[in-house]
């Protein structure tokens, strides 16, 4: 389903992102990407969502070079592409329900149907009594579970999560991955990045990164969290 065929992204001369990534991504995966600071995680999450460009090398969703997108190509792309990225925060102005509310009125979807689907998603990461809530009165963690709702109303059919549990504490963590894998449970693939080694869950994917190299891939095995 996302296929890196040896790609390499520079920012500059200085400074090498991703070196010669070879990667492949299965239909349904839950997927742990691993790392220290500035190994490059963030970067290979927004490689998929062509937000970033290959400075050589490929990327493929679904058979299709992204590279190669028109306008329409990309806008079609991101719609299937639930994004929880660090710089996207909730907007503050609206309570939580406008916040889910808002990717599926821009796609155009009828008021009683998205409001449906906006507290269904709510429902799912165990938040629908904060629907009328200020964003600004929920913890962090609460905070990120309403951007996983928001994310993923619109069905995508892939989730990226470029370090959802930073900041927080070891409960509010799991409940943030919990809230992910019940989209994993229903087929959708995941990405979740971080360098917190603690919130892999047994017989997940984990694939590292350092200093822009894929240096292991393999299976998560130590039951290091209860959840
Ligand atoms: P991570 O998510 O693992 O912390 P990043 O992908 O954010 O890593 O960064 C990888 C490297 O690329 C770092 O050295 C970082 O400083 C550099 N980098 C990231 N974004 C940019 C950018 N927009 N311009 C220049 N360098 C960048
Ligand atoms: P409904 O069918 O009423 O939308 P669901 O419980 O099936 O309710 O879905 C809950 C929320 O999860 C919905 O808002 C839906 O958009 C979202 N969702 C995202 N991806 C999927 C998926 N692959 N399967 C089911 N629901 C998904």
């Amino acid at each position: 389903m996302i296929e890196f065929r040896h790609l390499t992204k520079r920012y500059s001369k200085e400074a090498t992102a991703l070196f010669d990534i070879n990667l492949s991504i299965a239909k349904g995966e839950l997927l742990f990407l691993a790392g220290p600071s500035g190994a490059g995680k963030s970067t290979l999450l927004k490689m998929i969502a062509a937000i970033e460009r290959p400075t050589s090398g490929s990327v493929e969703v679904n058979g299709q070079d992204i590279g190669r997108l028109n306008a329409t190509g990309l806008a079609y792309l991101r719609r299937n592409l639930g994004l929880i990225l660090q710089q996207q925060r909730l907007l503050t102005d609206r309570p939580v329900l406008a916040n889910v509310l808002l990717p599926l009125l821009v796609t155009g979807t009828p008021r009683d149907e998205a409001e449906k689907r906006a507290r269904a998603a709510l429902d799912k990461v165990g938040l629908l009594d904060k629907a009328q809530s200020d964003p600004l009165s929920l913890s962090g963690g609460e905070q990120q579970r309403v951007s996983i709702a928001r994310a993923i109303v619109n069905r995508p059919q892939i989730i990226l999560a470029d370090e959802p549990t930073a900041n927080l504490d070891r409960v509010s963590a799991a409940k943030v991955i919990d809230a992910i894998k019940a989209f994993h449970a229903v087929g959708v693939t995941c990405l979740i990045s971080t360098h917190d080694d603690q919130i892999y869950q047994p017989g997940a994917r984990v694939i590292r990164l350092e200093q822009g190299r894929l240096v292991d891939d393999g299976m998560a095995s130590r039951e290091v969290m209860a959840s």
